[in-house]
């Protein structure tokens, strides 16, 4: 007789397709997680991890956070879904003006959809629609960094650059302008500031060739994630904003992974006095529960979409689940928790104290760089520290390490060789620290010790 683990593990292999995951690898180290409390994960052998990314980069309080729970509950006495075509809903409403209030002055209006892909989908469209309503038709195209990544729809994957997501989906996509993202690590300067001036140059030189064409340029700010947590130079991210205003270009910054404290601010845009003409975020929006994201734009767009039905400059766009009464309302109280626990102050002190315990991760071999902005991390190993050798891609060694921690009790997804390190907002500092003595272990076992 199978134990009830052993048939989840039987029935998840043969019904489920997983996302981002080849099954094969599935197969060899299946995983149910049965429960979650606080940072921790169980799964449905009961063994016990750390949440070291946030389930993918999304949870701020921790799970089963009373106030978030309760929020679902009190709503769902209420009504759990009814459309945001021609209407609203309460919730909703509520948190649009709290939203318009938190984010940097002059982002007005509030687009919701159900996820990062779609809040980036309904930006690119906004953007491509703005210009034809007010008649400047020849603005179509989109200019994206090398390496970036905003979801994995069809419209965000043409804006996406990284080659073992996109590569294949390539004749599907449609054209996009790269401009060279400053990857100060891998710059032959090493030095932020000249890789920084290069890279703006570049942008210039092609928005002064192009900028008739254009219609909006696309960026994460501050850090780029999926791409292998790469953080921007100082001054960057106010240069490329420059740069947009000069040549009349829209800024579409992407917070999806950055918004919501993640970096320490509010929005990573904040860091500069950034204002973007266009946000999508979702990710922490509402606490790592349920799937909520937005796309918000200053009026000055708003209105060229704003006239008599006839005029046909209506945003014909939706979800079914657009504004989603539980998620707006689990998004309410996690606001509320933000201010209550003072969920960014936290932030900023504790990750000093992962900055402070990091820098000893400099002293293993294979640790070649360490980029981090408040809880967001990337820590990217390499074959050969001195030459910045990579490993081999085959041997996986970001996978390796991954299976390692997961072994010594924290998980967490590499991309490639850069290890993550983005724990919920809210962790402790005792916490923290278990997380990275987890990190370092599993860094050395795999990288050292075992290959030795
Ligand atoms: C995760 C992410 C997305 C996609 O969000 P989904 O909710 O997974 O569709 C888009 N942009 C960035 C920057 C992200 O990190």
């Amino acid at each position: 007789m199978l134990s009830h683990h052993e048939q989840l593990i039987e029935k998840s292999k043969k019904y489920l397709w997983l996302p981002f995951t080849q099954m094969k690898d599935y197969e060899k180290d299946p995983l149910i997680i049965e429960s979650g409390e606080g940072v921790k994960l169980k799964d449905t052998e009961g063994k016990l991890y750390y949440d070291g990314f946030s389930s993918v980069w999304l949870n701020v309080h921790g799970h089963r956070k009373k106030e978030l729970d309760e929020a679902i509950r009190v709503q769902l006495e209420k009504i759990a879904h009814s459309t945001l075509l021609g209407m609203t809903n309460v919730p909703a409403t509520e948190l649009a003006e709290r939203l318009v209030n938190l984010t940097p002055p002059g982002l007005d209006r509030v687009f919701y959809s159900d996820s990062g892909a779609t809040s980036v989908e309904i930006a690119l469209k906004m953007a491509f629609q703005y210009w034809r309503n007010i008649g400047e038709t020849k603005k179509q195209k989109f200019v994206t960094m090398n390496n970036g990544y905003h979801g994995d729809t069809v419209g965000a994957v043409s804006v996406g650059d990284i080659d073992v997501f996109h590569k294949v989906y390539k004749p599907l996509m449609f054209n996009s302008y790269k401009t060279p993202y400053p990857y100060t690590y891998r710059h032959p300067s090493n030095q932020a500031e000249v890789c920084r001036d290069e890279c703006l140059n570049e942008l210039e030189t092609l928005l002064k060739e192009r900028h008739e064409e254009i219609a909006a340029l696309i960026v994460e700010p501050m850090m780029q994630g999926a791409g292998g947590m790469i953080k921007m130079p100082k001054g960057f991210l106010s240069g490329v904003s420059k740069l947009c205003k000069a040549y009349d270009v829209l800024l579409i910054t992407d917070e999806v992974a950055t918004g919501f404290g993640r970096t320490g601010e509010l929005f990573a845009c904040n860091h500069e006095g950034v204002v973007p003409d266009i946000m999508t975020a979702g990710k922490g929006l509402t606490g790592g529960y349920l799937p909520i994201a937005i796309t918000m734009t200053s009026e000055r767009i708003y209105e060229a979409f704003y006239d008599d039905y006839t005029k046909l400059k209506a945003f014909f766009h939706g979800h079914s689940y657009t504004g989603n009464q539980l998620g707006c309302a689990v998004a309410l109280a996690n606001l509320d928790l933000f201010e209550s626990e003072k969920i960014v102050e936290n932030v900023q002190q504790k990750s000093k104290v992962i900055q402070e315990t990091l820098t000893k991760f400099h002293e293993l071999n294979h640790v070649g760089d360490i980029r981090q902005i408040g809880f967001m991390t990337g820590i990217e190993l390499v074959k050969n520290k001195q030459t910045k050798e990579p490993f081999q891609w085959e041997e996986r060694m970001g996978y390796q390490v991954s299976l390692k921690m997961r072994e010594l009790g924290m998980l967490t997804r590499p991309l490639g060789d850069v290890i993550v390190f983005m724990p919920p907002l809210a962790s402790t500092t005792e916490e923290l620290q278990e997380m990275m003595s987890i990190m370092y272990e599993a860094i050395y076992t795999t990288t050292e010790r075992d290959r030795s």
